[in-house]
């Protein structure tokens, strides 16, 4: 109960003007709220990706005006993600340093605000998460993120570019050139390993399986330790 106290509900008028049942409201912790969920489980707590994992390169897209709004959304160029979803991350980069890549992240954790910000624009639930019930990006659960070279530091040649809305972005698109077709099984089947899975539409986007009890947060990234 005393999570519920601390917590935002996020949308009270929105779900009154579709008439969603009252029990459906979403709950957004906001950062008191989160410092009380770590305190009861270490493993809600969202770790500084850019400290924890050895020679990742981060290439925040929200955090400038190269994303599909146009527009910068976030105040600082930051990745984080929920404990056990970083380790696993973690152990991915082990596996693609081994190859000669690493990880570039273009997204990690997001703050609640930013979808809904993102479903303003677009307001289509088929190429944003819908504010009714946030995104696993806002639990810290999901990560968008290609592979770089790491002698030449370049990013490795994948079918599409970042937030592309075209079918070829789609993870078992069709893909003539045998280097991007390549590319792109590595980059699903090294973190399918690790518990992620690749979103259907969209190569770059994966979801970490074991992402129950994580809860939306609306705490954005100065909110948050370094
Ligand atoms: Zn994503």
């Amino acid at each position: 109960m005393k999570r519920m106290t601390t917590a935002i509900c996020i949308g009270i008028s929105f779900f009154s003007l579709v008439g969603e049942p009252k029990e459906n409201k979403l709950i957004v912790l906001d950062r008191k709220a989160y410092v009380q969920s770590v305190q009861k489980n270490p493993n809600k707590e969202l770790i500084n990706l850019e400290k924890k994992i050895p020679a990742i390169v981060l290439d925040i897209k929200y955090a400038t005006e190269d994303n599909f709004t146009g527009k910068k959304i976030y105040n600082k160029a930051k990745a984080y993600a929920r404990k056990p979803v970083a380790e696993a991350l973690g152990k991915a980069q082990n596996e693609f340093l081994k190859l000669g890549y690493s990880i570039q992240i273009y997204d990690a954790y997001r703050p609640y605000r930013a979808t809904v910000t993102f479903y303003e624009i677009v307001k289509d639930t088929r190429y944003v998460a819908s504010p009714k019930t946030g995104s696993r990006h806002n639990k810290g659960c999901a990560i968008d993120l290609t592979l770089v070279d790491t002698k030449t530091k370049r990013e490795l040649k994948m079918p599409t570019k970042y937030d592309s809305f075209e079918k070829a972005a789609w993870a078992e698109a069709p893909v003539s050139d045998p280097i991007v077709k390549k590319n792109r099984e590595i980059l699903i089947q090294v973190l399918s390993q690790y518990g992620f899975r690749v979103n259907k539409t969209e190569w770059w986007h994966f979801d970490f399986l074991d992402c129950v009890g994580f809860e939306v947060l609306d705490i954005p990234f100065e909110g948050l330790e370094d």
